[in-house]
Protein backbone atom coordinates (compact mmCIF):
# COMPACT_ATOMS: atom_id res chain seq x y z
CA UNK A 1 0.00 0.00 0.00
CA UNK A 2 1.31 3.51 -0.59
CA UNK A 3 -0.30 6.87 0.10
CA UNK A 4 -3.39 5.24 1.39
CA UNK A 5 -4.27 3.19 -2.19
CA UNK A 6 -4.84 -0.35 -2.42
CA UNK A 7 -2.83 -1.17 -4.80
CA UNK A 8 -4.28 -5.05 -5.49
CA UNK A 9 -5.66 -4.09 -8.85
CA UNK A 10 -3.06 -5.01 -11.58
CA UNK A 11 -2.02 -1.47 -14.20
CA UNK A 12 -4.41 -2.01 -17.50
CA UNK A 13 -1.12 -0.18 -18.98
CA UNK A 14 2.60 -0.57 -17.96
CA UNK A 15 3.61 2.53 -20.09
CA UNK A 16 1.44 5.70 -20.86
CA UNK A 17 1.44 9.21 -22.22
CA UNK A 18 -0.89 11.73 -20.40
CA UNK A 19 -1.74 14.75 -22.10
CA UNK A 20 -3.28 17.64 -20.17
CA UNK A 21 -3.68 21.06 -21.56
CA UNK A 22 -2.26 23.88 -20.61
CA UNK A 23 -5.56 25.18 -19.77
CA UNK A 24 -5.97 22.09 -17.03
CA UNK A 25 -2.83 24.07 -15.02
CA UNK A 26 -4.75 26.99 -14.62
CA UNK A 27 -7.14 26.64 -12.02
CA UNK A 28 -9.54 28.95 -11.49
CA UNK A 29 -7.48 32.21 -13.54
CA UNK A 30 -7.80 32.97 -16.95
CA UNK A 31 -4.43 32.43 -17.90
CA UNK A 32 -0.55 31.44 -16.65
CA UNK A 33 0.06 29.13 -13.96
CA UNK A 34 -1.77 28.03 -10.52
CA UNK A 35 0.73 26.58 -8.47
CA UNK A 36 -1.57 24.98 -6.27
CA UNK A 37 -3.57 23.19 -9.29
CA UNK A 38 -0.37 22.30 -10.77
CA UNK A 39 1.15 20.37 -7.21
CA UNK A 40 -2.17 18.63 -7.57
CA UNK A 41 -1.69 17.54 -10.84
CA UNK A 42 1.62 16.39 -9.87
CA UNK A 43 0.31 14.10 -7.05
CA UNK A 44 -1.63 12.54 -9.46
CA UNK A 45 0.90 11.13 -11.57
CA UNK A 46 3.04 10.70 -8.14
CA UNK A 47 0.00 8.20 -7.12
CA UNK A 48 0.54 6.66 -10.68
CA UNK A 49 3.85 6.35 -10.78
CA UNK A 50 4.09 5.02 -7.82
CA UNK A 51 1.91 1.65 -8.89
CA UNK A 52 5.10 0.98 -11.19
CA UNK A 53 3.82 2.96 -14.64
CA UNK A 54 6.27 4.41 -16.74
CA UNK A 55 4.77 7.80 -17.38
CA UNK A 56 5.10 10.31 -20.00
CA UNK A 57 3.90 13.72 -20.14
CA UNK A 58 2.61 16.27 -22.15
CA UNK A 59 1.47 19.50 -21.55
CA UNK A 60 -0.21 22.18 -23.90
CA UNK A 61 0.31 25.66 -23.65
CA UNK A 62 -2.87 27.00 -24.17
CA UNK A 63 -2.91 28.54 -20.97
CA UNK A 64 -0.12 31.25 -22.29
CA UNK A 65 -0.22 31.25 -25.85
CA UNK A 66 -1.87 29.64 -28.36
CA UNK A 67 -0.77 30.01 -32.09
CA UNK A 68 -4.29 30.90 -33.38
CA UNK A 69 -4.69 33.65 -31.53
CA UNK A 70 -1.20 35.15 -32.25
CA UNK A 71 -2.18 35.06 -36.03
CA UNK A 72 -5.45 36.37 -35.69
CA UNK A 73 -3.91 39.07 -34.14
CA UNK A 74 -2.11 40.01 -37.85
CA UNK A 75 1.33 38.36 -36.03
CA UNK A 76 3.21 35.60 -38.90
CA UNK A 77 1.32 32.19 -37.44
CA UNK A 78 4.53 30.25 -37.76
CA UNK A 79 6.30 32.80 -35.42
CA UNK A 80 2.86 32.51 -33.20
CA UNK A 81 3.25 29.03 -32.87
CA UNK A 82 6.80 28.61 -32.25
CA UNK A 83 5.88 31.04 -29.31
CA UNK A 84 2.41 29.01 -28.48
CA UNK A 85 5.99 25.73 -28.36
CA UNK A 86 7.37 27.77 -26.14
CA UNK A 87 4.61 28.55 -23.47
CA UNK A 88 4.45 24.29 -23.50
CA UNK A 89 8.23 24.30 -22.11
CA UNK A 90 7.36 27.07 -19.67
CA UNK A 91 4.64 24.71 -18.36
CA UNK A 92 6.68 21.72 -18.48
CA UNK A 93 9.17 23.39 -16.18
CA UNK A 94 6.53 24.05 -13.99
CA UNK A 95 5.37 20.91 -13.68
CA UNK A 96 8.88 19.02 -13.30
CA UNK A 97 9.29 21.39 -10.01
CA UNK A 98 6.55 20.36 -8.61
CA UNK A 99 6.78 16.68 -9.61
CA UNK A 100 10.76 16.72 -7.85
CA UNK A 101 9.13 18.66 -5.11
CA UNK A 102 7.20 14.92 -4.73
CA UNK A 103 10.29 13.41 -4.79
CA UNK A 104 10.21 11.91 -8.22
CA UNK A 105 13.02 12.23 -10.63
CA UNK A 106 12.17 13.73 -14.38
CA UNK A 107 13.76 14.62 -17.18
CA UNK A 108 12.00 17.61 -19.36
CA UNK A 109 12.66 16.58 -22.88
CA UNK A 110 12.23 19.74 -26.03
CA UNK A 111 11.21 18.82 -29.29
CA UNK A 112 13.35 22.83 -29.75
CA UNK A 113 16.74 22.30 -28.42
CA UNK A 114 17.65 24.52 -25.44
CA UNK A 115 20.41 22.47 -23.86
CA UNK A 116 20.79 24.90 -20.72
CA UNK A 117 17.29 24.31 -19.53
CA UNK A 118 16.37 21.08 -20.84
CA UNK A 119 17.35 17.71 -22.69
CA UNK A 120 17.13 17.63 -26.77
CA UNK A 121 14.54 14.99 -27.59
CA UNK A 122 16.69 11.94 -28.84
CA UNK A 123 14.43 8.74 -28.67
CA UNK A 124 16.80 6.11 -27.25
CA UNK A 125 17.68 8.40 -24.35
CA UNK A 126 14.21 9.59 -23.36
CA UNK A 127 13.33 5.83 -23.86
CA UNK A 128 15.76 5.08 -21.47
CA UNK A 129 14.92 7.60 -18.88
CA UNK A 130 11.68 5.63 -18.71
CA UNK A 131 13.26 2.02 -17.76
CA UNK A 132 15.00 3.79 -14.71
CA UNK A 133 11.51 5.10 -13.50
CA UNK A 134 12.21 8.70 -14.47
CA UNK A 135 9.05 10.68 -16.10
CA UNK A 136 9.68 12.22 -18.81
CA UNK A 137 7.91 15.90 -19.93
CA UNK A 138 8.00 16.35 -23.20
CA UNK A 139 7.97 19.99 -24.25
CA UNK A 140 7.96 22.48 -27.15
CA UNK A 141 5.23 19.88 -29.03
CA UNK A 142 6.49 18.10 -32.49
CA UNK A 143 9.10 21.29 -32.85
CA UNK A 144 6.90 22.39 -36.11
CA UNK A 145 4.16 25.03 -36.58
CA UNK A 146 0.60 24.08 -37.80
CA UNK A 147 0.48 21.29 -35.32
CA UNK A 148 -0.52 20.69 -31.76
CA UNK A 149 0.11 19.37 -28.52
CA UNK A 150 -2.80 16.25 -29.20
CA UNK A 151 -0.69 15.34 -32.36
CA UNK A 152 2.51 15.60 -30.14
CA UNK A 153 1.04 13.30 -27.74
CA UNK A 154 -0.03 10.99 -29.85
CA UNK A 155 3.44 10.95 -31.58
CA UNK A 156 5.39 10.96 -28.68
CA UNK A 157 3.44 7.97 -27.06
CA UNK A 158 4.28 5.92 -30.43
CA UNK A 159 7.51 6.61 -30.30
CA UNK A 160 7.92 5.83 -26.85
CA UNK A 161 5.97 2.33 -27.98
CA UNK A 162 3.42 3.34 -24.85
CA UNK A 163 0.12 0.86 -24.45
CA UNK A 164 -2.36 4.06 -24.41
CA UNK A 165 -2.23 7.47 -24.09
CA UNK A 166 -4.79 9.19 -21.72
CA UNK A 167 -6.81 12.28 -22.12
CA UNK A 168 -6.76 14.16 -18.97
CA UNK A 169 -9.71 16.34 -18.83
CA UNK A 170 -12.59 18.15 -16.96
CA UNK A 171 -14.97 15.67 -17.34
CA UNK A 172 -14.91 12.55 -16.66
CA UNK A 173 -15.04 10.51 -20.57
CA UNK A 174 -16.23 11.60 -23.89
CA UNK A 175 -20.29 12.60 -24.18
CA UNK A 176 -22.27 12.75 -27.16
CA UNK A 177 -23.29 16.70 -26.13
CA UNK A 178 -21.54 18.89 -23.45
CA UNK A 179 -22.70 17.56 -20.04
CA UNK A 180 -21.71 21.16 -18.54
CA UNK A 181 -24.89 22.97 -20.37
CA UNK A 182 -26.48 19.86 -20.83
CA UNK A 183 -28.22 17.81 -18.16
CA UNK A 184 -29.03 14.66 -20.47
CA UNK A 185 -25.44 14.26 -22.04
CA UNK A 186 -24.66 10.65 -22.24
CA UNK A 187 -21.54 9.59 -21.53
CA UNK A 188 -19.54 6.40 -23.88
CA UNK A 189 -17.58 3.64 -21.94
CA UNK A 190 -16.12 3.14 -25.58
CA UNK A 191 -16.66 4.52 -29.02
CA UNK A 192 -13.78 3.89 -31.37
CA UNK A 193 -12.21 6.05 -33.73
CA UNK A 194 -14.26 6.40 -36.44
CA UNK A 195 -17.29 7.82 -34.22
CA UNK A 196 -15.18 10.82 -32.49
CA UNK A 197 -14.26 11.36 -35.94
CA UNK A 198 -17.62 11.45 -37.72
CA UNK A 199 -19.37 13.09 -34.80
CA UNK A 200 -16.68 15.84 -34.62
CA UNK A 201 -16.69 15.41 -30.70
CA UNK A 202 -13.88 17.12 -28.88
CA UNK A 203 -11.65 14.59 -27.92
CA UNK A 204 -8.74 15.83 -29.11
CA UNK A 205 -8.03 17.30 -32.83
CA UNK A 206 -8.93 15.44 -35.75
CA UNK A 207 -5.15 14.64 -36.75
CA UNK A 208 -4.31 13.11 -32.96
CA UNK A 209 -7.56 10.95 -33.52
CA UNK A 210 -6.49 9.74 -37.19
CA UNK A 211 -2.50 9.18 -35.83
CA UNK A 212 -3.73 6.78 -33.31
CA UNK A 213 -6.78 4.89 -34.99
CA UNK A 214 -3.75 4.56 -38.03
CA UNK A 215 -1.64 3.22 -35.50
CA UNK A 216 -4.24 1.72 -33.22
CA UNK A 217 -2.96 3.32 -30.14
CA UNK A 218 -5.90 3.17 -27.21
CA UNK A 219 -7.16 6.42 -26.01
CA UNK A 220 -8.51 6.82 -22.38
CA UNK A 221 -10.33 10.10 -21.44
CA UNK A 222 -11.12 10.45 -18.10
CA UNK A 223 -10.83 13.50 -15.29
CA UNK A 224 -8.28 14.30 -13.27
CA UNK A 225 -10.13 16.09 -10.14
CA UNK A 226 -10.55 13.22 -8.20
CA UNK A 227 -7.79 12.68 -5.79
CA UNK A 228 -6.86 8.91 -6.80
CA UNK A 229 -9.20 9.29 -10.25
CA UNK A 230 -5.99 8.60 -12.65
CA UNK A 231 -4.76 5.99 -10.89
CA UNK A 232 -8.11 4.04 -10.74
CA UNK A 233 -8.57 4.83 -14.26
CA UNK A 234 -4.98 3.29 -15.14
CA UNK A 235 -7.03 -0.11 -13.06
CA UNK A 236 -9.96 0.08 -15.23
CA UNK A 237 -11.96 1.30 -12.55
CA UNK A 238 -14.09 4.36 -12.31
CA UNK A 239 -15.26 6.61 -14.98
CA UNK A 240 -13.47 6.96 -18.21
CA UNK A 241 -14.05 6.14 -21.91
CA UNK A 242 -12.07 4.36 -24.05
CA UNK A 243 -11.49 5.31 -27.64
CA UNK A 244 -10.12 2.23 -30.14
CA UNK A 245 -10.93 0.57 -33.33
CA UNK A 246 -13.69 -1.80 -33.52
N1 LIG B 1 2.27 24.20 -31.19
C1 LIG B 1 2.87 24.04 -32.43
N2 LIG B 1 3.34 22.80 -32.78
C2 LIG B 1 3.20 21.71 -31.98
C3 LIG B 1 2.55 21.88 -30.73
C4 LIG B 1 2.11 23.14 -30.36
O1 LIG B 1 3.00 24.99 -33.19
O2 LIG B 1 3.66 20.62 -32.36
C5 LIG B 1 1.86 25.56 -30.75
C6 LIG B 1 0.53 26.02 -31.32
O3 LIG B 1 0.64 27.40 -31.61
C7 LIG B 1 -0.43 25.82 -30.17
C8 LIG B 1 0.44 26.11 -28.97
O4 LIG B 1 1.72 25.60 -29.34
O5 LIG B 1 -1.52 26.71 -30.22
C9 LIG B 1 -0.01 25.48 -27.67
O6 LIG B 1 -0.34 24.12 -27.87
P1 LIG B 1 -1.84 23.59 -27.79
O7 LIG B 1 -2.78 24.56 -28.42
O8 LIG B 1 -1.85 22.21 -28.34
O9 LIG B 1 -2.07 23.56 -26.22
P2 LIG B 1 -3.33 23.08 -25.35
O10 LIG B 1 -4.58 23.46 -26.10
O11 LIG B 1 -3.23 21.60 -25.19
O12 LIG B 1 -3.15 23.82 -24.05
Amino acid sequence: MTDGQDTSAPLMFKRVLLKISGEALMGDQNFGLHPPTVERIALEVKRVHELGAELCLVIGGGNIFRGLSGAAQGMERTQADYMGMLATVMNALAMQSALEGLGIHTRVISAIPMATVCEPYIRRRAARHLEKGRVCIFAAGTGNPYFTTDTAATLRAMEMNCDAIVKGTQVDGVYDSDPKTNPDAQRYERITYDEVLQKHLKVMDASAIALARDNNLPLIVCSLSAPGGFAEVLRGRGKFTIVEQN
